[in-house]
């Protein structure tokens, strides 16, 4: 990779963020971070990997890279792999940390080898060092965020960076050179750090570098636990006492095997930002050509150390607990060699002098240094004096007690801050200065913007609710005219319906009437019928006697012959005989002539009779037809009268529905009536609000 750029180790989840610039606060080296946008972003090239913004966004943004799924793809593929352990896995598994031994042979891990032993490699390296070149200071280099912060933002003091590898890179090429059974095989380092993964980089060896916590989670995705695995030992010699390496002052603590005075030389200091403050002040001692105070600095980037890294999960836990675990096994480590207690530097080797002598070769960890700070100075420009007030100003920033240096954005000073805007870094909007000062400006805006409104609700708004007010109480004139016509209406309809009802009744009345006088025509017509069947059987007598009398007159008539004839005979029969016998026959033709006459009288008397009974007969008979005529005409007055009722009576029950729909509408108009009252009370108050608002 070179001087040209370093590997992402942490990477940025942007739909995560939230925009909070805690990140940028915590950032040690503040220009990696972009906070112009709306998600801060960060440039890799810048990143010294120190994790701690990892541990400092609350919302899961930012989280580290390592190689875990490309090691174990590999694992399954059949790669030939071994693992190097860092010491702070006493820390991380507590008592079980031999079980990771376990499992990763379990997975098909060749070789596991501790880191701690690399350590003890680390410090006899430090200490030839030392004994042959006598430097002003020494800076321990087993924390690779640290190594990668001196190469890039402090390079004055890449010459005072122990020109040995790390634990790490001991450990790794001591399998190299002396387990020739692992040529070939690639090198997992299980690690608390994810900016290891760019010391491998740098010197070209280690292949994938997987984090504690990966393990653990996992273990815990998986729902395995890490108590089921055999622990199992090393499989290089044991570490003594750089088993510390993990905790802050390990490497000290370690030298102190051979030379007690050690921390009387040795400045131990971990943990951001104060490491940091600490390199910076160094780097000046050293711009300064002073000799710095201490001869060896002990530090580290982590607060508790590797044991805290961000590769782990143990960043809530107390510090207590981790370093316990590791003094536990330090303890024990000591006691594997019978060195209890520190001696003081000998020539007499021990045991474990005598083992590291067997892993050792000069020349094999020495280690080298690039001078990166190129990277830094070609990404961030340093604006001069005009630039910052330029960008002061934009930041409403006009006086001295404009410059806060809060740190509310981020930065350490207003200053850098400056820095940052210059470079596109940032924007003025997040400085806590300019946004009090937007604050005011838009209060004062706002509170012309409202005083305008009052005016406009005042000026505007008045007129129009008074126009409404007027619309209003119109509006209720109109209601009341509404109501007092729909009363009156409704009075006329009552009035109408009580006609019809009036009228309904007189056409019951009337039809009862007709259906009496068409029951009187009924049996007029039928008397008048009778009448005229008698009158005919009077006709037809009146005949028969007019026939009788016509015979009688003809009786009377051949009597009187026979009386003339008898008066003749009796005349031709003498006196004696005759004259009787005459008179009897003048009787008889008296009689007979009587007769006639009288039948004669009789029949003139039945033709008048017959006359009249005829002309009674005629006018029977129209009668009649008059009565026929009375009849169906009667009839034709009843059907009508029917009709008439029947719309009458649908005329009577509509006018009722009316009645209730006026008496609904009368209801309605009444509620209308009292809510547009309550509307005219509410409109006068609202009236008199926007007046008092003018006052406000
Ligand atoms: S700490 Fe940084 S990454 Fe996390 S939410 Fe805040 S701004 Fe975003
Ligand atoms: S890992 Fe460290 S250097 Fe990188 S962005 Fe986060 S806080 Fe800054
Ligand atoms: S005043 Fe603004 S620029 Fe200065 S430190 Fe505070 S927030 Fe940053």
């Amino acid at each position: 990779m070179g001087a040209k750029g370093l590997r992402p180790v942490i990477k940025i989840i942007k739909e995560n963020c939230v925009n909070c610039h805690r990140c940028i606060m915590v950032c040690p080296v503040k220009m990696c971070n972009n906070g112009a946008g709306d998600v801060v972003e960060f440039n890799s090239d810048l990143c010294i990997g120190c994790g701690e913004c990892i541990n400092a966004c609350g919302h899961n943004a930012r989280v580290g890279i390592d190689d875990f799924d490309a090691f174990m793809n590999d694992l399954k593929a059949g790669t030939r792999i071994v693992a190097i352990v860092a010491p702070a896995i006493a820390a991380s598994f507590n008592g079980e940390f031999l079980k990771v031994n376990g499992f990763l042979k379990k997975i098909g891990v060749k070789g596991v080898f501790d880191v701690s032993f690399g350590a003890e490699l680390t410090v006899k390296s430090y200490l030839a060092y030392r004994h042959q070149k006598h430097p002003a200071t020494i800076i321990a280099q087993p924390c690779p965020t640290l190594v990668s912060f001196i190469e890039m933002y402090r390079p004055e003091l890449i010459p005072f960076l122990a020109p040995a590898d790390s634990p790490m890179l001991h450990t790794m090429k001591m399998i190299k050179k002396y387990y020739p059974q692992y040529v070939g095989h690639k090198i997992v380092a299980i690690s608390p750090c994810y900016s290891k993964r760019r010391e491998f980089d740098f010197v070209g060896i280690g292949d994938y570098n997987v984090t504690f916590k990966s393990i653990q989670d996992y273990l815990t995705r998986t729902g395995d636990r890490i108590t089921k695995y055999a622990s199992l030992p090393y499989d290089n010699p044991p570490a003594e006492r750089a088993v510390l390496f993990s905790m802050p002052g390990g490497l000290m603590r370690t030298i102190e095997r051979y030379d007690t005075t050690v921390a009387s030389y040795t400045r131990k200091i971990e943990g951001a930002p104060e490491v940091y403050h600490y390199l910076a002040h160094l780097g000046k001692v050293i711009r300064d050509k002073k000799t710095p105070f201490y001869g060896l600095v002990d530090c580290l980037n982590c607060r508790m150390g590797c044991n805290g890294g961000p590769g782990t999960t143990n960043q809530g836990r107390h510090i207590d607990e981790l370093e316990g675990n590791v003094e536990k096994r330090s303890g024990a480590a000591r006691a594997h060699y019978g060195n209890t207690k520190a001696q003081k530097i000998s020539h007499k080797k021990n045991k474990l002098d005598n083992l590291l002598d067997d892993y050792w070769q000069e020349g094999l960890y020495d280690r080298s240094y690039v001078d990166r700070s190129d990277i830094f100075k070609r990404a961030v420009k340093f604006p001069g004096s005009q630039d910052i007030q330029a960008i002061y100003a934009t930041m409403y920033k006009k006086t001295e007690r404009d410059i806060l240096d809060c740190g509310s954005c981020g930065y350490a000073s207003c200053e850098q801050m400056a820095v940052a805007i210059f470079n596109g870094l940032n924007k003025p909007e997040n400085c806590r200065h300019y946004i009090e000062i937007q604050k005011r400006l838009i209060n004062e805006q706002h509170k012309q913007e409202i005083e305008h409104s009052i005016n406009t609700v005042y000026g505007h708004t008045l007129g129009e609710m008074n126009k409404s007010i007027d619309g209003i109480g119109s509006l209720s004139n109109h209601i009341n005219e509404t109501a007092t016509s729909v009363l009156s209406s409704s009075s006329a309809v009552e009035q109408m319906v009580e006609r019809i009802r009036s009228i309904y009744e007189n056409l019951e009345h009337n039809a009862k009437t007709v259906l009496k006088l068409n029951a009187s025509s009924l049996e007029g017509k039928n008397r008048i019928f009778e009448i005229g069947e008698l009158i005919s059987q009077v006709s037809t007598q009146s005949d028969a006697l007019i026939d009788a009398c016509k015979i009688i007159g003809d009786i009377a008539e051949e009597t009187s012959i026979l009386g003339m004839n008898a008066a003749i005979e009796a005349a031709h029969a003498g006196d004696a005989i005759g004259k009787g016998f005459a008179v009897v026959a003048g009787e008889i033709r008296k009689l007979a002539t009587n007769s006639g006459h009288q039948a004669e009288e009789i029949t003139k008397s039945l033709k008048n009779i017959k006359a009249l009974i005829d002309n009674s007969t005629k006018s029977s008979t129209q009668a009649q037809a008059q009565f026929d005529i009375i009849v169906s005409l009667v009839d034709a007055v009843k059907k009508e009268e029917t009709t008439i009722k029947d719309a009458v009576e649908s005329q009577n029950n509509g006018s009722q529905q009316v009645i209730q729909a006026l008496n609904e509408v009368n209801a309605l108009i009444s509620k209308i009536k009292d809510e547009s009252a309550a509307l005219l009370v509410s409109g006068n108050a609202v009236i008199d609000h926007i007046q008092s608002l003018k006052e406000v």
